[in-house]
């Protein structure tokens, strides 16, 4: 809020400081703000958020965004809406959290019914963007499901049509990512598992998604720097990404004679919980971000106007495209 001179720094660093983001203090949001006479204030991007290691955690699989220290900004405070995506009708995997949870704020604040897919125990998550969601003043769905089942992801799409009244953008979002240092350490049902929930999930949603979906719709899916530049310890994650990246391009050309888009979100290394849920090597987690050319990590709302900008009829020439946040490497 403007006014407030506590920095980022200090509201994302100390240890205490994760609760703020949904708390009452104003200073959780980011610097970036109206200054009185309708500007906004620039904000050095290096400085905007922590740039401070992150403390050693761990949280059983899938981890909640609301255990973590610090917790991510996803943009609760922030995040300003201007009727981008008026009327749309919304549905995204992995919504609870990280950086599906940025973009179904976001998407809400831009005018959007929105339903979001999560794993059955994040409820506390869910709940948390479905009363976000609620808040904007649009029609929240909550689909918990397990996204390895094919019978779940076929029938999601049409469950998410049937409760919003259609369905026209669509985010397959969801991930799993477990570092393992050597290829001898990656068990065959954990590689089956990651390809599963990464490139499985998101051609069975397409493939029942498709059908339901008018001229100016979307699919956008997010990929990651190791769809370019493997991360060594991410043998399986890095194929899926990989493959998710072509899957992207090739849909992209076949669904475009229904005036269907589809694009890709790129991200570089962003505080979420898939990190602190074995996404790290043990030992890791101060390291994490601190090798970017920005010298941090990213926070998860700072992925949410590339989503809004892909989802909306502005990027009406872009299809097949692939737009990066990554502080300033591993680009598209
Ligand atoms: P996140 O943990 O907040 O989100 C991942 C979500 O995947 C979970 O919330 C969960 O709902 C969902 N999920 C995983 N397995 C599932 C299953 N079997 N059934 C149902 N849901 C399941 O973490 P995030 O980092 O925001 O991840 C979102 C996307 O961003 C992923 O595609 C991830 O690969 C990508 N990404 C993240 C980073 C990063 O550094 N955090 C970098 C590049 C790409
Ligand atoms: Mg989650």
């Amino acid at each position: 809020m403007a006014g407030m001179d506590t920095t980022r720094r200090t509201v994302l660093g100390g240890a205490a400081a994760g609760f703020a983001i949904l708390s009452t203090r104003a200073s959780a949001q980011p610097s970036a703000s109206a200054i009185g006479d309708g500007t906004v204030a620039l904000t050095d991007p290096r400085t905007k958020y922590t740039s401070e290691p992150f403390p050693e955690q761990r949280q059983p699989w899938p981890a909640l965004a609301s255990k973590m220290n610090p917790r991510p900004d996803h943009g609760e405070r922030s995040y300003k809406g201007s009727g981008r995506l008026a009327g749309r009708k919304a549905l995204l995997t992995g919504g609870d959290s990280g950086i599906g949870r940025a973009a179904a704020i976001a998407f809400a604040r831009e005018g959007a019914d929105v339903a979001i897919n999560y794993y059955p125990s994040e409820e506390p998550d869910a709940r948390e963007v479905v009363d976000l969601i609620r808040q904007a003043g649009r029609k929240a769905v909550a689909i918990p499901g397990d996204l390895q089942s094919r019978e779940f992801c076929e029938g999601l799409p049409g469950q998410a049509a049937r409760q919003l009244g259609g369905l026209d953008l669509l985010v397959n979002n969801a991930a799993y990512q477990q570092s393992k240092e050597h290829i001898f350490d990656v068990s065959d049902e954990q590689f089956d598992r990651t390809f599963k929930t990464n490139i499985y999930a998101p051609f069975r949603i397409s493939k029942a998604a498709i059908p339901l979906m008018k001229p100016g719709s979307v699919i956008i899916n997010t990929i990651s720097v190791n769809s370019y530049e493997p991360e060594v310890e991410l043998l399986d994650y890095a194929s899926t990404k990989g493959a998710l990246l072509i899957f992207t391009k090739a849909l992209a050309k076949q669904v475009v004679k229904q005036g269907i888009r589809v694009n890709a979100v790129a991200p570089g290394p962003i505080w979420t919980p898939l990190q602190v849920a074995g996404g790290q090597l043990p030992g890791k987690m101060g390291e994490f971000g601190q090798d970017t050319p920005l010298g941090r990590a990213g926070q998860p709302v700072e992925l949410a106007p590339l989503f809004v900008l892909m989802g909306s009829d502005e990027s009406s020439f872009t299809t097949g495209g692939v737009v990066g946040a990554n502080g300033g490497e591993g680009s598209p």
